[in-house]
């Protein structure tokens, strides 16, 4: 999932040294499936087939795909994981090869083009296949697939015995237990516009942080600056906020939320967290302003 995984672990006593190798492997095993950049990967083979016919997948790809479609539902199509021809048309993640120089916004005509082919609703699911009705359409997981890989690495780690631990997978943290010391997690809240500082935390467990900022990737056209994430309303980059983090026991859900709130920006997006159950969200706006859901009153510390 071209990410670095990081993780801590405060258990020692029954703790298998070769276990990171088995997760690791996992893992891999995951974006082989989802990685639609890949040729071998089932993502890809269904994209290919769009417009064709139904193709066959793994439990798995069925799941994230499934969890995906039912997050666009409620959020009103914010979260769209057939976001795919929009992605391919900015040119803005690091998957594209368009030297920075190089790069302008495209045309109104082609981002009419493939907004039409962008529409969670139309996906064609069942137990076993996956069918993309119109020739064009493609899926794309990269809102949610490393939530999804962060669960699976969580799961590891219960189902292994470990108690304590801290996992960040390329800024998907999920934490458990306690840090050393026997104190509640820290987690901190990259400074938008400064990459090595925080500027805020929050001491929680047992929790998924998923974080979608306009930072992360984004391209530079004279004084405008175009993020990777995609409004599937407008066809266009999404410029409400500088970042939100999603907080959720369910890894899965803050990583979809995260991108679905920053799509929907200040108001629309604090309105989808405050009446989402199980989730809350710290926001920051372009002018550095932090704000959060009403869950978090009081939980978040801002960095002086
Ligand atoms: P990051 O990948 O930087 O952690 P996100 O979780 O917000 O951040 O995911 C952004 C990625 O999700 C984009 O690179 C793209 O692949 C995909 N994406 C962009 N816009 C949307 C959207 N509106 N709905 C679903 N996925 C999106
Ligand atoms: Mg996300």
């Amino acid at each position: 999932m071209n990410t670095l995984l990081q993780i801590k672990i405060v258990d020692s006593g029954n703790f298998d040294p070769s276990s990171p190798d088995k997760l690791a492997a996992l893992l891999v095993s995951l974006g082989n499936k989802l990685d639609r950049f890949k040729p071998t990967s089932e993502i890809h083979k269904v994209n290919r087939n769009a417009g064709l016919k139904q193709v066959q997948v793994s439990p798995e790809t069925i799941d994230v795909v499934s969890q995906a479609l039912a997050i666009h539902k409620k959020t009103n199509g914010a979260f769209d994981p057939t976001i795919g021809p929009l992605v391919d048309l900015w040119q803005i993640t690091p998957s594209s090869s368009v030297p920075s120089d190089k790069w302008q916004p495209p045309s109104e005509k082609a981002i009419s083009l493939a907004t039409s082919l962008v529409d969670g609703n139309k996906v064609k699911i069942d137990d076993k296949e996956i069918f993309l009705p119109l020739s064009g359409m493609s899926l794309d997981l990269g809102g949610i697939a490393k939530g999804y890989a962060l669960e699976q690495a969580r799961d590891y780690f219960r189902s292994a015995g470990i108690n304590n631990f801290l996992i960040d997978f390329g800024g998907n943290v999920y934490v458990e237990g306690l840090r050393p010391g026997e104190k509640p997690w820290r987690v901190g809240i990259r400074h938008p516009q400064k990459q090595a500082e925080v500027i805020a935390w929050v001491e929680l467990t047992g929790v998924a942080f998923s974080t979608s900022g306009d930072y992360e990737s984004y391209r530079l056209y004279g004084k405008d600056r175009y993020c990777h994430i995609l409004d599937p309303r407008t066809g266009k980059p999404s410029a409400n906020l500088a970042s939100v983090t999603v907080v959720s026991p369910i890894p899965v859900q803050a990583d979809a939320l995260s991108t679905a709130a920053f799509v929907l920006g200040p108001v629309d997006g604090l309105k989808l967290i405050e009446e989402w159950p199980d989730a809350e969200a710290i926001f920051i706006d372009k002018d550095l302003h932090v704000f959060a859901t009403s869950g978090l009153n009081g939980k978040v510390h801002i960095n002086k």
